[in-house]
């Protein structure tokens, strides 16, 4: 059994209809077309977003293009700036609980994580702010008489920003405020699922004092607004987060026109659990790791990698905690498990369950899709008796499912870690040092959590080994990565010595 929090009629629901933002105004899409979107956990049509063209997508860097040539932004003093990005912080946690519930009711994720994230998600643009004021090159007095070597970082120019549905509003800002802290100008796209609350983010940069053409947010599908912002001439990075394989199209299209590309892809992320080690807290943190997000997190710690001897215990304990986690309503301030992004999405994750089970998976909890008389739902699942090779313990299933293996020598573990493609993050569970650091040595994974799972903070980078990504979010270098290096090299004085005869 599993506790189902049922969700409730949305009180005093209404449609919320939204433009994009071009060029400092609040615009339609250029055919007049709108997307509709219906909430995961309640199945009412909650938003409606203007379906963005490739016409609309040509205007909005065309807006970028002219602020970074011609416009205050990339030239105000860094501390200008950094004040600006001050006050969208102030903003954000003012109104935090309204972005919260915007990202709650279109992604179906519950409303009291949902406000955790804002919390995250206002802390990195304060963070930001102060990297601002710190984004310095080098300077060498050390390569000879009269001269001077000088090392710049200038602003990369017109930014692409192409956003998932999973964490709406924290993603945006993991990549927004720091292109605007190197005094880039940007377009930005959320997805064509949850774009409420990245549309709101437009008003409150505005209010902080952003100038028009400095953010342009439009949205629509990416085939249609998404694919010209990877392709455009006049884009100089694009930095995108979402799928493995939408990212390996991003990648060839910016190839075209040789763009920078950062890119914030798909995992499948292993914990690896020794029998020293303190299970009782593993087993709190292996449900939430699954759990967290209804599994739809780049992050899910949706593979755990069991040593032989503690394999049936912690199965068994880890399917007694799933059936007390509360499903349900994303509203309900109770609900830990909320809704699944879409009917399709759901469907996906069940034929991932039944194929394993066919294949020789137990069903130690769930395995089902839940009925709560409205929107769609996932029962926490843990399958036991996988083996490395099915797809459910290679792929991004990306909803609550979490996939036992089991192994004897560390080796082993290692060996099954690393043998998949994406490499995001990893786990690993021993209270012997050595067996932590060799595992944190060894596992080909940008994030390494030993003896806790899924802490963050805006300080610590981010980001994935092999086709979980390229490039690294967050901490003291992320301005950077919005940047271009420009020697100057500089001598002072009469030359003497080139070889040109006179
Ligand atoms: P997705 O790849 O389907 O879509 C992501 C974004 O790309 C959306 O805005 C979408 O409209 C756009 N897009 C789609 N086709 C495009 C195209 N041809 N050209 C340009 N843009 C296009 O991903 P999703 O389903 O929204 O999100 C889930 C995926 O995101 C998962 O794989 C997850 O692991 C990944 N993700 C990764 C991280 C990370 O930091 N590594 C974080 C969150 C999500």
């Amino acid at each position: 059994m599993t506790v189902l929090v049922k969700p409730k009629p949305i009180e005093g629901q209404k449609v919320r209809a939204f433009q994009m933002l071009i060029d400092g105004k609040w615009v339609d899409s250029a055919e007049g077309r709108t997307i509709e979107r219906v909430a995961p956990g309640h199945g009412v049509v909650v938003s409606r977003y203007q379906a963005g063209t490739k016409a609309d997508a040509e205007k909005a860097i065309a807006a970028a293009r002219r602020a970074f040539d011609e416009g205050t932004w990339p030239r105000m003093t860094a501390s200008q700036r950094s004040l600006v990005l001050l006050r969208a912080a102030d903003i954000i946690a003012e109104r935090a609980d309204e972005l919260a519930y915007l990202d709650a009711i279109e992604s179906g994720k519950p409303i009291s994580q949902a406000k955790g994230e804002l919390g995250g998600a206002a802390d990195i643009w304060r963070y930001a702010a102060a990297l601002a004021r710190d984004l310095h090159g080098e300077s060498y007095n050390t390569l000879g008489d009269g001269t001077l070597g000088v090392v710049l970082r200038e602003a990369i120019g017109v930014v692409s920003i192409i956003t998932p549905w999973n964490f709406p509003f924290l993603i945006v800002s993991q990549k927004l405020p720091f292109a605007l802290a190197a005094g880039c100008t940007t377009v930005v796209k959320p997805s064509e699922l949850t774009s409420a609350s990245t549309l709101l983010l437009g008003e409150i940069l505005e209010a902080a004092g952003v100038p028009a053409g400095v953010v342009n947010i439009i949205t629509g599908t990416g085939p249609e607004v998404g694919a010209p912002m990877t392709t455009h001439p006049d884009v100089d990075m694009v930095s995108f987060t979402g799928s493995t394989g939408v990212g390996r199209l991003t990648m060839a299209n910016a190839a075209q026109t040789l763009k920078k590309v950062s890119l914030e892809l798909g995992g499948k992320n292993p914990q690896i659990v020794f029998p020293d080690a303190n299970l009782d807290e593993f087993i709190d943190a292996a449900v939430f790791g699954a759990y967290f997000n209804a599994g739809e997190c780049c992050n899910a710690g949706s593979r755990l990698i069991l040593h032989r001897d503690i394999a049936d215990e912690v199965t068994r304990r880890i399917a007694e905690l799933s059936a007390k986690v509360k499903v349900g309503d994303p509203l309900n301030p109770e609900t830990q498990v909320g809704a699944i992004i879409t009917p399709q999405h759901l469907e996906k994750i069940a034929s991932y369950v039944s194929a394993a089970s066919k294949d020789g998976a137990a069903v130690a909890h769930g395995g089902t899709a839940l009925d709560l008389g409205m929107g769609q739902f996932m029962a926490p699942t843990i399958l036991s008796s996988v083996r490395p090779d099915m797809a459910v313990a290679r792929e991004e299933v990306f909803g609550p499912v979490l996939s036992v293996l089991t192994f004897e020598t560390t080796e082993e573990a290692i060996g099954i870690a690393n043998a998949i493609d994406y490499g995001l993050s990893a786990g690993v569970w021993s209270r012997d040092f050595d067996t932590c650091l060799t595992i944190g040595r060894r596992v080909r994974a940008g994030t390494i959590w030993m003896n806790t799972f899924m802490d963050g903070a805006s300080e610590l980078p981010f980001g994935g080994y092999r086709q979980s990504g390229l490039g690294r979010e967050l901490g003291r270098h992320s301005v950077e990565d919005y940047t271009e290096t420009k020697t100057l090299n500089m001598h002072m004085g009469p030359r003497t010595g080139w070889w040109m005869p006179r």
